[in-house]
Formats: structure tokens, C-alpha cells, sequence
């Protein structure tokens, strides 16, 4: 049975194809999923998510969202999503180094509450443009 894994955010369907294996950043840890997982809801964190297909696992980064997964399909809706092969690697470093400068200078718990998420967002981009490096795109 394969496995149907959408991506989108409110701007696009960022992926939409059959996989083998799901890999994801669920609020209860790291979940695996393969065809014919049990139906279920979960929240995403900001993190690293992966689909595996043919021996190959391609990563994505998550800014944090919800999962619903069925026997054939898993549906992902994220608040941003890119695939490893278009992050700005540049553009996640001043991200970071702004966020960085913001916890320094923050004026309320607020701030701070935001410039950490920035953080994280930023760091996960990081992470999953380093990894994809030399790796095939789709
Ligand atoms: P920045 O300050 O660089 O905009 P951000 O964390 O505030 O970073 P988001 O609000 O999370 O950005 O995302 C805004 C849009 O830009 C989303 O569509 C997201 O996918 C995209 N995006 C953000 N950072 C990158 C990046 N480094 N490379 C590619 N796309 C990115």
C-alpha cells in the first residue's frame, strides 16, 4: 500500500507524492511512520522532518504545525516548510544572529518568548540546509 504525504502551508503545497517512510517532529518526540499506521492527530514542533523513498531520505524543515495521518496518507499543515535544497543557508545565519542579538536586548518575557522561536526556526533551517548538502533534489 503506499504511503501519500502532503506538505502545505497557508501559501503552497510545498510537497505531494508517495513515499516509504515518514519521519517527524511530533510534540510527544520523533514519530516513524509507515503505510497502514493507526489513524491519529498530532502537533508538530519546530524541527527536522524527513520522508524516505527508494533508500533515500530527503529532509524538510518545520516551523511547527499539525500532522494527520491515516493508513494511506499523512497530511501535513505547517506554518512555513521548505525542502532542504531551498533554504537560504544565508539568510537562516542572519536569522539566527538577529534572534541571537534580540535575547540579548530583550525588554519582556515576550520578546524573549519570540526571539526564541526565531531562534529555533532559524537553527532548524540550518540544520536541514548542512544536511542536504550533495544530496539529490526532487
Ligand atoms: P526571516 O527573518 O529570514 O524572514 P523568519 O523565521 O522570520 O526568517 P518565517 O516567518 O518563518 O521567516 O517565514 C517566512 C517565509 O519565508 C516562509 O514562506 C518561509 O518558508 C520562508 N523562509 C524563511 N526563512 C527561509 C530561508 N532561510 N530559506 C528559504 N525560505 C525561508
Amino acid at each position: 500500500m503506499p504511503l501519500r504525504l502532503e506538505i502545505v502551508t497557508a501559501e503552497r503545497v510545498v510537497f505531494s507524492d508517495d513515499v516509504d517512510l515518514v519521519s517527524a517532529p511530533a510534540a510527544e518526540g520523533r514519530i516513524g511512520i509507515l503505510p497502514r499506521h493507526e489513524a491519529m492527530l498530532t502537533i508538530l514542533l519546530p524541527g527536522e522532518f524527513h520522508y524516505t523513498k527508494d533508500g533515500v531520505s530527503y529532509p524538510f524543515a518545520i516551523s511547527g504545525g499539525f500532522m494527520e495521518v491515516l493508513p494511506d496518507r499523512v497530511t501535513v499543515l505547517a506554518d512555513t516548510a521548505e525542502r532542504g535544497d531551498e533554504i537560504d543557508e544565508a539568510r537562516a545565519e542572519e536569522a539566527r544572529q538577529r534572534a541571537a542579538a534580540r535575547m540579548r536586548d530583550r525588554q519582556s518575557a515576550r520578546e524573549l518568548m519570540l526571539a526564541e522561536a526565531e531562534l529555533r526556526r532559524a537553527t532548524v533551517r540550518l540544520q536541514v540546509a548542512r544536511l542536504r548538502k550533495g544530496r539529490p533534489n526532487r
